[in-house]
């Protein structure tokens, strides 16, 4: 299984190290061509949003990356500014990204100091979860097809809809391995239905 991570900017490694230890065959992606390939899965992970989908439109990739995810397409998983990158509504002035999952989502939205925490809560499907939290954004709204998968505070720091997975926190900094195994899941599934 050959999994793709946006390797632009912030923590791209940790998510590559985590799918290596999954035995899943994972590698960078850096300009357009690399979004060629032959690829099952991409994950997009936590930094800074402004500047990965400044440098995405930069490069050229932001319509490539859209057409293979849209309608079902090509697995995604993003984490914290990855979500960013995925949603289709961001609170406040500034456009979205990707517009690939029927979310908006607020940006720092446990405040910019004091933003970063660490918890444990209910992941549906999975069960209680370690979560690491970094100026993280939590989901404020979502359109009924979008399934919440897990809250913390009663805010939805988790979602899917179809092939695009979300989470507020960062799974690939814990050495639980269970999100990503989940996405590994959401991609077989979708092999096997044509
Ligand atoms: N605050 C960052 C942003 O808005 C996200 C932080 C993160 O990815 N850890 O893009």
């Amino acid at each position: 299984m050959r999994i793709g991570v946006l390797a632009l900017q912030g923590g791209f490694i940790e998510h590559i190290q985590m799918l290596r230890s999954l035995q899943a065959d994972a590698f960078e992606i850096r300009r357009k061509e690399d979004l060629e390939g032959a690829m099952d899965g991409l994950i997009l992970p936590g930094g800074e949003s402004t500047v990965m989908g400044k440098l995405l439109a930069d490069l050229g990739m932001t319509e490539r990356l859209q057409g293979r995810i849209a309608g079902g397409g090509l697995p995604v998983l993003g984490t914290c500014a990855g979500m960013i990158l995925l949603a289709r509504e961001i609170t406040g002035p500034g456009a979205a990204y990707l517009g690939a999952i029927s979310i908006e989502v607020r940006r720092n939205a446990y405040g910019r100091q004091l933003g970063s925490f660490h918890t444990e809560a209910p992941f549906k499907g999975i069960g209680p979860v370690p979560m690491t939290f970094i100026r993280a954004p939590w989901i404020e709204r979502a359109a009924p097809e979008v399934e919440i998968l897990a809250r913390v505070d009663g805010r939805p720091v988790a979602a899917r809809q179809e092939n695009a997975l979300v989470t507020s926190f960062h799974p690939e900094l814990t050495t639980d391995n269970r999100v990503h195994r989940f996405f590994i899941d959401i991609i077989c599934r979708k092999r096997k239905t044509p």
